[in-house]
């Protein structure tokens, strides 16, 4: 007898019994009963293939038994307690934000519903609260374009096609973290569509239990209708891509280095150091984005950077939208982000790009594609920034138990050929297994992965520490007791995963 997974599955007696089964099919009908009909899209329209080909990687790019677009908060709440009731809770569904998240299924299912939020993507300027109300299909670019009409902005993606939604719930790293903490830090209220179809608000006074554990524990407690964000009054920066030869790695790295531990001498600078391979034209070159969120020409803090010969350079004042537009690469790739932190330590630098030049000649030896980037990226995650968290309130990210500036890598691998999907999977896995492995040994190694840059075969939640696992566990149980968020929606990083 041939094996198959439903043939171990038998074997194992884990297989549902036919009286429990469900088809997807069966959960798409059920919305179709309900006044989401018009909202219900299937393969063989032309808003499907819209949705299906805006996910930003291709490898996620799955196909649902269908999508359901909702345009209002009461629509996600039907489409909700639909999908909870129907079919004896066995319909399973996904939950799209922008859809930037780089491994397959994490948001997007094959067999069962995707709720894509992408039609609820407006900004709003509440001038008298000081807030902007931000709905969660929206892109950064189009909520600082919006906001730009009144010269204010949020702090929030760097790259403007990033999706609102994930990004919020995993953290949210963006030029003013060292003056505000994260883009969660700076969330006051969120809308909540619950398991059981309520509809809440979380904020300090009204659920505050929720409201911390949404600031970092992803989507484990519900669908989230409304981000409202304060605002930063002035949304003039300084700032661009400076480019240089690669043979400039060392400077650039002690450059770094030193930014990193003086970034609370002036919280106003932002650097982003990238190490880019591009296979097309074989150019191996690094790009800094140097960001000042004060409109300042070449601020002191950057003199290390700005010392070193450049080959271009974009920089300029200009507001957050504008900025925003040059920082990203192209979609329509398949993509590959592995993420780890790392003390401040400049032998672990060294290392990084070590490892990033091995794995430019794997690839070159090993790739059937010759369309191939591979980004190895280099961020400050200092003490300063859990500092703001704390003031502001406080996440779940349990980064306020360390105590040393940090750095964070982030291997970012592109490549056009499905054939080469094995490849580079296993040049990032190697290439973090090796730096962690390194870290380790020289005891400059840190337990934090940061969640919105996470693969599959990472554990971000675990990462948080276990008071705040056990926070995010509980709130979990307390908002959606059923577990709707743990087993109805297998995509994310998921509480239930993360050992007891
Ligand atoms: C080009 C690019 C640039 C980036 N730049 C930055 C950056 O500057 N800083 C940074 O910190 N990160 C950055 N990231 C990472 C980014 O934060 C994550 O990819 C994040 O998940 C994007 O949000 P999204 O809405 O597109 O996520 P999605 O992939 O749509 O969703 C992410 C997860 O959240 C869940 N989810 C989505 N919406 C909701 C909701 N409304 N309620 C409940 N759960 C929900 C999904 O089910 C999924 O599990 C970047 C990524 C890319 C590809």
């Amino acid at each position: 007898m041939r094996i198959t997974p439903a043939v171990a599955a038998l074997c194992m007696g884990t297989l549902p019994r036919a009286a429990h089964a469900t088809t997807p099919e069966t959960c798409c009908s059920a919305l179709e009963t309900t006044a989401l009909k018009s909202q219900v899209i299937y393969p063989d329209s032309a808003a499907y293939k819209t949705s299906i080909g805006s996910y930003w990687a291709e490898n996620v790019q799955l196909e649902p038994t269908c999508i359901l677009q909702p345009r209002t908060v009461h629509e996600v709440s039907l489409a909700v307690s639909t999908l909870v009731a129907a079919d004896g809770g066995a319909c399973k569904f996904a939950i799209r934000g922008g859809g930037h998240t780089t491994w397959a299924g994490a948001n997007n299912i094959v067999d069962g519903v995707t709720i894509d939020l992408s039609l609820m993507n407006t900004t709003t300027y509440n001038e008298k609260a000081g807030t902007a109300s931000i709905l969660p299909g929206s892109r950064w670019e189009g909520v600082y374009e919006t906001l730009a009409n009144y010269n204010v902005t949020v702090p929030g993606g760097r790259s403007g096609v990033v999706g609102v939604a994930g990004f919020l719930l995993g953290g949210g790293n963006t030029f003013h973290t060292a003056r505000v903490g994260f883009a969660c830090d700076n969330v006051v209220n969120y809308e909540v569509v619950l398991a059981n179809g309520e509809i809440i608000e979380a904020n300090k006074e009204s659920h505050a239990d929720l409201f911390q554990a949404l600031k970092g524990g992803t989507g484990n407690f519900g669908i989230v209708t409304k981000y409202d964000m304060k605002i930063i009054d002035d949304d003039k920066l300084w700032g661009g891509i400076v480019t240089y030869d690669n043979s400039t790695t060392l400077q650039h790295l002690e450059a770094g280095h030193r930014f990193i531990n003086n970034l609370e001498n002036d919280p106003y600078a932002s650097w982003i150091g990238m190490w880019e391979y591009l296979s097309l034209t074989d150019q191996n070159m690094i790009a800094n984005a140097l960001e000042y969120t004060a409109p300042v020409a070449y601020p002191s803090a950057f003199d290390d950077f700005t010392t070193i010969a450049n080959t271009s350079s974009s920089t300029r004042v200009a507001n957050l939208w504008n900025l925003t537009q040059e920082l990203g690469q192209a979609s329509g790739y398949r993509d590959v982000f592995i993420t780890a932190s790392f003390v401040n330590n400049l032998d672990v630098m060294k290392r990084t790009i070590d490892i990033h030049n091995r794995m430019i000649e794997e690839a070159k030896a090993g790739a059937k594609g010759d369309d191939y980037t591979m980004f190895t990226m280099i961020q400050p995650w200092p003490k300063l920034f859990a500092d703001h968290s704390t003031e502001q309130g406080g996440n779940v990210l349990g980064l306020d138990r360390f105590n040393e500036n940090l750095f964070q890598v982030l291997f970012d691998y592109s490549w056009k050929d499905e054939a080469d999907d094995g490849l580079f999977n296993q040049l990032a896995n190697s290439a973090l297994e090796e730096l962690t492995t390194y870290s380790k040994s020289i005891g400059a190694d840190n337990e934090f992965i940061y969640l919105n840059y996470a693969n599959s075969n990472q554990n971000p939640l675990s990462s948080y520490g276990p008071e705040n696992v056990e926070y995010i566990r509980t709130v979990a149980k307390k908002y959606d007791q059923t577990g709707v968020f743990q087993n109805q929606v297998p995509g994310g990083f998921k509480i239930s995963a993360v050992a007891q």
